[in-house]
C-alpha cells in the first residue's frame, strides 16, 4: 500500500468509525454468538496474496462486529467505563504515524517531554500533592503506564527494593534473599484483583485484610495485621490502598492509614484508577483526604477520563526510588543527555515505550479542564437520576457508602430473598437489553449499574429503568410463593446504612 491508498483507506475507516460510535445506540449492546464463531468465518491460514483494503473493511462488518460487546453504547453499565473521543483517536492515529520508541530521552525527546508536561498538566488539573510533579524541584515526577496493574506491581518492585536497602543496613548480616522472604504487603479483601496478582507476579506475600460497613480498609485494621507480622520476624513492606473499589466505589482511609505507614517505613500506593478522574472536580477532592502521606499514586485516564486505553498516570514523589530499583544500563542505551531529563525505560516495566501522551495532549486541550469536569458531573448527575428512580420504588434497596450514587455507580437488590436478585441479573442478561454485573457488599448479592458511555443520556436511564422494572414484575410474580430466607437480615443491612447508622454486618452473611 502506497500513501494513496494510505489516504483511502484511513478516510474510510475514519468514516467508519465516526458511523458507528454515531448510531451505537442502535446496536444490541451484547453479542450473539459463540465461542469459536471467528474461525468458522475466516479462512484457515493468512492469504498468500495481497487483498484490497475494501474486502478487509467489509470484513470488519461481516466478521468483528457481530461480536462486539459495545463499551460505548448508552445501554452498557458493567464494570467501570473505558474511555473514548473523538481527540484521543486522533491521537492515537498521529502517535502510530510518527511510531517513534521514546525508551530514552534521545531517543524520541518529544516523547518523553510531552510525557512530563502533560503529566505535569494533569497532576495540577488533580491537586496533587506538588512533590508529584516533575516540576517540583524534588524528586518526584509523572509517568504513563499501561494499566493500573502494572502500576501496582511497579509500586510493589520499587518498595521490595527500598525496604531491602534500608533492612541491609540495618542487618549486615542478612542478605537480599533473606530480606525478601520476610517482605508483606498489605490491602483490603476488596482491591481489585490486580492488586492481589502484583503480589504473585512480584513474589510477596500479600495479606487481604478485611473492611468496614463502608467497605473502607482502616487504620486500627492495619496496625493489628502489622503487629502480627512483625510479632512473627516478617517485614511490612507495602500498602496498596484503593480510592473507588471495583465492586463499591468504596474508599480507604488514608488519613488514618497514612501516618501508620510514614512511622513504620512503609511504601503507601494508592489505586484510584476509576476514581481519580473525579477529582479534576473540587467537589470530590474531599473523597483523596490523605494523599500527602502517599508514596505513589495511580489513576487511569484511559477509564473515565475520556482518553482511550492505554493511558494510566502514576506519580511518585520519589522517582529515584524506581530509578534506583529498575535501571540497568548497557551501552546501547547509553547518550550525552543522560541524567538531564528522565529515560522512562527506567520507570516501567518494558524498554520500547509508545507516544502516548499525545493522546492526553489533544484531550486536555479539546475539552479544556472545564470540558473534563462537565464530563465527570454529566455522569455522576445520571447516575444520582437513576438512583432517585431505585430509591423511588418500594421494591428495591440501594446500597448508598459513602456518597449518593458512589460517582458513576448505583449498586442495588431486589427486596426479599437473594433468588430474587440473581434472577433478575440473569433475566437482564438473558434479554440483552442492558448490560449490567452483579457484586457482593458484604457478602450480599447485589447489581451493579454504571454509567459508563459518554453518549448515556436521561433516555437511556428511562430505557434501563422500564427493562429493570418488567424483568423484576415476572420474578416477583413467580417467587411469590419463595419463602423469604434470610431476607429480612440483609435487608435490614442496607436500610440502616441508609440512616446512617452502624450495624454489625457479620449476622448479614
Ligand atoms: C479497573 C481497575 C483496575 C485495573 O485496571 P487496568 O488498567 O486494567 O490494570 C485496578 N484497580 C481498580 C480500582 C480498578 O477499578
Amino acid at each position: 500500500m502506497d500513501a494513496r491508498g494510505f489516504r483511502d483507506f484511513a478516510r474510510a475507516a475514519v468514516d467508519y468509525v465516526a458511523d458507528y460510535l454515531e448510531s451505537i445506540r442502535e446496536r444490541p449492546v451484547l453479542p450473539n454468538v459463540e465461542p469459536g464463531y471467528v474461525q468458522t468465518l475466516l479462512p484457515d491460514e493468512a492469504p498468500e496474496h495481497p487483498e484490497e483494503w475494501q474486502d478487509v473493511l467489509d470484513d470488519v462488518d461481516r466478521v468483528v462486529m457481530p461480536g462486539v460487546t459495545h463499551w460505548h453504547s448508552p445501554h452498557f453499565h458493567a464494570f467501570y467505563p473505558t474511555a473514548n473521543s473523538y481527540p484521543a483517536i486522533v491521537g492515537e492515529i498521529l502517535s502510530a504515524g510518527i511510531g517513534c520508541v521514546g525508551f530514552s530521552w534521545i531517543s524520541s525527546p518529544a516523547c518523553t517531554e510531552l510525557e512530563t508536561t502533560m503529566m505535569d498538566w494533569l497532576g495540577k488539573l488533580l491537586a496533587l500533592p506538588k512533590e508529584f510533579l516533575n516540576s517540583s524541584d524534588g524528586p518526584g515526577g509523572g509517568v504513563i503506564q499501561g494499566s493500573a496493574s502494572e502500576s501496582s506491581l511497579i509500586a510493589l518492585l520499587v518498595a521490595k527494593d527500598r525496604t531491602v536497602q534500608r533492612i541491609k543496613k540495618e542487618r549486615p548480616e542478612w542478605d537480599d534473599e533473606t530480606i525478601k522472604a520476610k517482605l508483606v504487603a498489605y490491602t483490603s479483601d476488596q482491591s481489585n484483583s490486580s492488586v492481589e496478582k502484583a503480589g504473585i507476579l512480584g513474589s510477596m506475600r500479600m495479606r487481604l485484610l478485611p473492611t468496614d460497613d463502608k467497605c473502607s480498609f482502616r487504620g486500627t485494621t492495619l496496625m493489628e495485621a502489622v503487629e502480627r507480622d512483625e510479632a512473627q520476624g516478617l517485614i511490612p513492606c507495602i500498602v496498596i490502598a484503593t480510592l473507588g473499589t471495583t465492586v463499591t466505589c468504596a474508599f480507604d482511609n488514608l488519613t488514618e492509614l497514612g501516618p501508620i505507614c510514614s512511622q513504620k517505613h512503609i511504601w503507601l500506593h494508592v489505586d484510584a484508577a476509576y476514581a481519580g478522574a473525579a477529582f479534576v472536580c473540587p467537589e470530590f477532592r474531599h473523597l483523596m483526604a490523605g494523599l500527602e502521606f502517599t508514596d505513589s499514586f495511580n489513576f487511569s485516564p484511559h477509564k473515565w477520563l475520556l482518553v482511550n486505553s492505554d493511558c494510566s498516570a502514576m506519580w511518585l514523589k520519589n522517582a529515584n526510588d524506581l530509578v534506583d530499583a529498575f535501571s540497568v544500563d548497557r551501552i546501547y542505551l547509553k547518550h550525552q543527555k543522560q541524567g538531564v531529563a528522565p529515560d522512562y525505560r527506567n520507570w516501567q516495566i518494558a524498554l520500547g515505550r509508545r507516544f502516548r501522551s499525545m493522546k492526553l495532549w489533544f484531550v486536555l486541550r479539546l475539552y479544556g479542564a472545564s470540558g473534563l469536569r462537565k464530563h465527570i458531573r454529566k455522569q455522576v448527575a445520571l447516575a444520582q437520576a437513576f438512583e432517585k428512580m431505585v430509591t423511588a420504588d418500594p421494591r428495591f434497596l440501594v446500597l448508598i457508602l459513602v456518597l449518593n450514587a458512589s460517582l458513576g455507580l448505583v449498586c442495588f437488590r431486589v427486596k426479599g430473598p437473594e433468588s430474587f436478585t440473581k434472577k433478575l441479573q440473569e433475566a437482564l442478561f438473558r434479554s440483552g437489553k442492558i448490560y449490567v454485573i452483579p457484586g457482593t457488599y458484604h457478602g450480599i448479592y447485589m447489581i451493579r449499574f454504571v454509567v459508563c458511555s459518554r453518549f448515556t443520556e436521561e433516555r437511556d436511564l428511562q430505557y434501563a429503568w422500564k427493562e429493570i422494572c418488567d424483568q423484576t414484575d415476572q420474578i416477583i410474580a413467580d417467587g411469590q410463593k419463595i419463602k423469604a430466607d434470610n431476607a429480612f437480615l440483609k435487608d435490614n443491612v442496607w436500610e440502616s446504612l441508609q440512616n446512617g447508622k452502624m450495624i454489625p454486618i457479620n449476622g448479614a452473611n
